[in-house]
């Protein structure tokens, strides 16, 4: 079965794409947390961070670099912003397949709500 961000990535279901090349697609998040909230996935699915190859490399590098550009494009890029990746249940993973979530346009507060315990 497809993973959800696979059939974005393949345009089978309807999203808002703002970039796309052979390797990365970026989306708008349909529940945004944030002014500015897409998601960049790897086309190819990774299902989390655990699963992440050696010969990924590159490939995580380059969901980084569109982040960059991205967030110069939103124009939040001197304001600033956060790049998240949620990894199984403790990180609230919803969606089994890679994917940074870039998110900005306003303060975003503390890195996470609760204390350490
Ligand atoms: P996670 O919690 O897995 O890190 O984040 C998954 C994100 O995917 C959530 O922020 C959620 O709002 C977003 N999302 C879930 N389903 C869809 C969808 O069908 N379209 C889009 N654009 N975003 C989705």
């Amino acid at each position: 079965m497809p993973t959800l961000f696979e059939r974005i990535v393949a345009r089978e279901i309807p999203a808002d794409i703002v970039f796309q090349d052979d390797r990365v697609t970026a989306f708008r998040d349909i529940h945004p947390r944030a002014p500015v909230h897409i998601l960049i996935v790897p086309n190819k699915p990774i299902p989390t961070a655990n699963d992440v190859a050696d010969e990924d490399e590159a490939l995580i590098g380059h969901l980084y670099t569109v982040a960059r550009e991205l967030a110069r494009r939103e124009g939040i890029a001197e304001s600033g912003y956060r790049l998240i990746v949620n990894c199984n249940s403790d990180g609230g993973q919803e969606v089994y397949h890679l994917h940074l979530h870039l998110l900005g346009g306003k303060p975003l507060g503390p890195m996470v709500a609760s204390k350490a315990q």
